[in-house]
């Protein structure tokens, strides 16, 4: 009797320290979410636009290295040692000049920092880790059986047109059409010859406040193409694919939909655990 009673002791001792434990948790997250400055990711990542689960899947992955863990880390608690963080919140050395050390117009900040570099199909891009163009462009052509390359993706170059009886991919080429378009290239034109469907897909890294303004502007950038391209290659459907994740990694809603609405076949396999 003592001992069965010692046991059901012991199960209500045990998930009476859970519920601890859970309100410990939250309140370190209320905590958190109080900060001015290191708070912002928390409420960036909460909001409803913004997959939380996957925005973090990076850190389950194990593709980079530690350091750039930490790095990634750093900046969505925004503790990199800018000028501007030196000045107002470390204050050990008195800060004359916060601008930028870059181009002096304006106060050196992440966001300002990571505005310098622009997304290119440039190799030399530091900030595309996560989202590679380059990456994506061989996983697509492998899948589809346009290359049989095997390199990695960080040493390969697409060819900007590859073809075969199923598909063709067009990588950072100008779409000419009838009428002038100034937004005629697309980082990657994908298209299924047996369906008769097109994807244009455009990434973009934008800041953590931007997604969906960024979201919308490939929408509004690429419609004019859209329409052309529908009727001038004769397709059904042509579907313009915007595929956003912000500098600190926020990642939103649209971005694996579209990823299984672009690449089908094995292609989303790769993704899976997203
Ligand atoms: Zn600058």
């Amino acid at each position: 009797m003592s001992s069965r009673r010692a046991k059901i002791k012991g199960v209500k001792d045990h998930s009476a320290d859970a519920q601890n434990h859970i309100e410990l948790q939250q309140e370190k997250i209320n905590i958190w979410s109080q900060k001015a400055l290191h708070g912002k990711h928390r409420y960036h990542v909460t909001q409803e636009h913004i997959n939380e689960r996957q925005s973090y899947s990076w850190l389950q992955d194990g593709q980079f290295f530690p350091e750039t863990e930490g790095f990634m880390l750093a900046i969505q608690d925004q503790v990199i040692a800018t000028m501007n963080y030196m000045k107002y919140i470390i204050k050990d050395t008195p800060i004359t000049d916060e601008n930028c050390r870059k181009c002096h117009q304006q106060k050196e900040t992440i966001d300002h920092i990571t505005s310098h570099a622009k997304l290119s199909l440039d190799p030399s891009t530091q900030l595309d880790i996560t989202l590679q163009p380059r990456s994506f462009t061989k996983k697509l052509a492998i899948t589809n059986k346009l290359i049989e390359n095997t390199d990695p993706y960080y040493n390969y170059t697409p060819t900007s047109v590859l073809e075969n009886n199923e598909y063709k991919l067009y990588w950072g080429v100008e779409i000419h059409t009838d009428k002038t378009i100034p937004a005629n290239r697309p980082d990657i034109v994908f298209q299924s010859k047996a369906d008769k469907v097109t994807y244009l897909t455009d990434i973009a890294i934008p800041k953590d406040t931007n997604i969906q303004n960024a979201y919308a502007g490939k929408i509004s950038k690429y419609t004019e193409l859209a329409i052309e391209i529908k009727r001038l290659w004769k397709q059904n459907k042509v579907t313009i694919v915007p595929l956003i994740m912000s500098i600190a990694g926020l990642t939103p809603n649209t971005f694996t939909p579209h990823l299984q609405q672009a690449w089908t076949n094995g292609y989303t396999k790769y993704f899976k655990r997203l």
